[in-house]
This record gives C-alpha cells, sequence and structure tokens, in this order.
C-alpha cells in the first residue's frame, strides 16, 4: 500500500532535477502525477522514466508558471485526465544570474521573480478551486535556505525564495478552514542541471573543485540529493503530516545551524 495511493498531484518543473525524482517518488508511491514543466522535452523524459515503472502514472503538461492561462490549464488538465487534484507542488524555479545589486539589470530581477515567486502564487489561486471542491488538499512550494540565509549576488533568488516561504504561511492561514495545508521546503544546494548550469557559466571548467567546496560547506559535508527533496515532499503531502501547516522544512545537512568551526 503507497503512501499516496489514490491521490493526484501537480508537481510543476518536473522536467528536470527535484521535480522529477518526487515524480518518481510519488507514482511509485501510487499517485497520479501531471508532469508539468515549460520544457516539453524534459516533461516527456520523466513521463517516459515513469512509464518503465508504472504506466499510466504521468502525463506531460506543457505550462509556463509565470503565465495564469498556463496555471488554469494546468489544473483544468489535472482534473481532466484523472478526476480531481490533492497535491500542487509548485517547485518551477531558476536561479538567475548571479549580480551584485549595482550591476542587477531588472530584467534579472523580473525574470526571477515571476517564476519563483509569482507562478507559486498562479498556481495556489488556480489550484484552489479543485482542492476545495475535493474537500481538501495540499500546496507545496520549493523554496530554498537562501530564504534564511542570504548571500551577496543573490538579491532576486534569495528576496524571492524569502517571500515563498512567507506566502507559504498565508497560504496556510486562508486554507486552513477548507483543509488545505500548504508547507514549504528549504534544501541547500544539490547538484542539479541548475546548479550545474549556473556554476559552469560563472566558473568554467572548475565545475569539480566548486562542487566539493558546496559539500565541504555543509556540516554533513556532502550535498542533497534530488531523492533525499523528494522524500521530504512525499512525507510533507502524506497523511503523516496531516497536523503540519504553514512550516518551512529545511534540509542542508546542518548548514544554517550555525558557524561549523
Ligand atoms: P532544475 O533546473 O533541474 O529543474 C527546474 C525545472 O523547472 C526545469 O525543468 C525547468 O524547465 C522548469 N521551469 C523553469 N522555469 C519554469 C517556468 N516558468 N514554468 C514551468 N517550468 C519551469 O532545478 P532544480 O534544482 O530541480 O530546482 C527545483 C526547485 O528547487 C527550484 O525552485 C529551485 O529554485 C529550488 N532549489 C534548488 C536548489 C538546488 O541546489 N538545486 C536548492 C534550493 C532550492
Amino acid at each position: 500500500m503507497g503512501k499516496l495511493n489514490g491521490k493526484v498531484a501537480i508537481i510543476t518543473g518536473a522536467g528536470s532535477g527535484f521535480g522529477r525524482a518526487t515524480t518518481l517518488l510519488f507514482t511509485a508511491e501510487g499517485a497520479s502525477v501531471l508532469v508539468a514543466d515549460r520544457d516539453k522535452t524534459g516533461a516527456e523524459a520523466t513521463v517516459a522514466e515513469v512509464e518503465r515503472q508504472h504506466p499510466g502514472r504521468a502525463s506531460a503538461f506543457v505550462a509556463d508558471v509565470t503565465r495564469s492561462s498556463d496555471c488554469a490549464a494546468m489544473v483544468q488538465a489535472a482534473v481532466e485526465r484523472y478526476g480531481k487534484l490533492d497535491i500542487l507542488f509548485n517547485n518551477a524555479g531558476i536561479g538567475g544570474k548571479v549580480t551584485a545589486i549595482a550591476k542587477m539589470d531588472e530584467a534579472t530581477w523580473d525574470e526571477v521573480l515571476a517564476i519563483n515567486l509569482k507562478g507559486v502564487f498562479l498556481g495556489a489561486k488556480h489550484a484552489w478551486p479543485a482542492l476545495v471542491k475535493n474537500g481538501g488538499g495540499i500546496i507545496l512550494n520549493t523554496a530554498s535556505v537562501s530564504a534564511l540565509a542570504a548571500s551577496p549576488g543573490y538579491a532576486a533568488y534569495s528576496s524571492s525564495k524569502a517571500a515563498v516561504v512567507q506566502l507559504t504561511k498565508v497560504i496556510a492561514l486562508e486554507g486552513a478552514p477548507f483543509n488545505i495545508r500548504s508547507n514549504a521546503i528549504c534544501p541547500s544546494f544539490s547538484w542539479t542541471p541548475l546548479v550545474e548550469r549556473g556554476v559552469s557559466e560563472r566558473w568554467p571548467g572548475g565545475e569539480e573543485r566548486i562542487k566539493q567546496a558546496l559539500a565541504q560547506a555543509s556540516p554533513l559535508n556532502r550535498l542533497v540529493t534530488p531523492e533525499e527533496i523528494a522524500g521530504a515532499a512525499l512525507y510533507l503531502c502524506s497523511d503523516e503530516a496531516r497536523f503540519i501547516t504553514g512550516t518551512a522544512l529545511v534540509l542542508d545537512g546542518g548548514l544554517s545551524a550555525g558557524k561549523n568551526a
């Protein structure tokens, strides 16, 4: 008996990284998943992986989370294909260009805030009627350890993720009367395409060195894996977490606990 038997989930950014790993775990635990991503190829690759193990439990949907009409259509597709909606995992996000504020162009700020923050708002807004009709459900949001501790160059990213934590609390308060729970997860670095791309752009040829340095920053001396993120998402979306709402779960190997020296 899976922990999500009969549940229907939408996972955004499910064509890669955390979203893909979570799709694989959720479908293995009995859920049906709408694999939403703006990258059609990535979404289809995730579905193909699910098909090998649990045929029929996932399908792709191309959506840009910054567009209201795409978010509405995404929810409609999940309900049409699977009959209802239990879980929305707002996970799509980008790192954006790492730049000091004085040199940051407005386009960078706008793009990061549009995807990482407005995308969460639009997802929640459009999923709301379906979740209420369902008698409740869960809205899980991917924030970051950057929401808690700032780094130079990450003005847009850190601000967007801090706002996601606060938005999660508002969703939790507004959702409680409808049996809608909402939580955020705050991971530290993981070697997903998002981080690998960002490191290669900034330090071409230095990938292995940076990967090691990022791992050493954590007291547990390693990066978090996408599978560990998926495990946390599963817990927060399962019945075991039924009294947990409005929180941000930190997965950082102790990074934010204090200075490790
Ligand atoms: P990733 O790049 O591997 O996957 C992100 C996915 O989101 C991609 O498939 C991409 O196409 C999709 N996406 C981007 N913009 C989109 C949009 N506008 N509409 C729909 N889909 C869109 O990255 P990841 O590391 O798996 O990141 C997932 C989430 O985790 C992001 O919100 C990221 O900020 C957050 N996060 C990542 C790390 C890390 O170290 N990897 C740490 C903390 C938080």
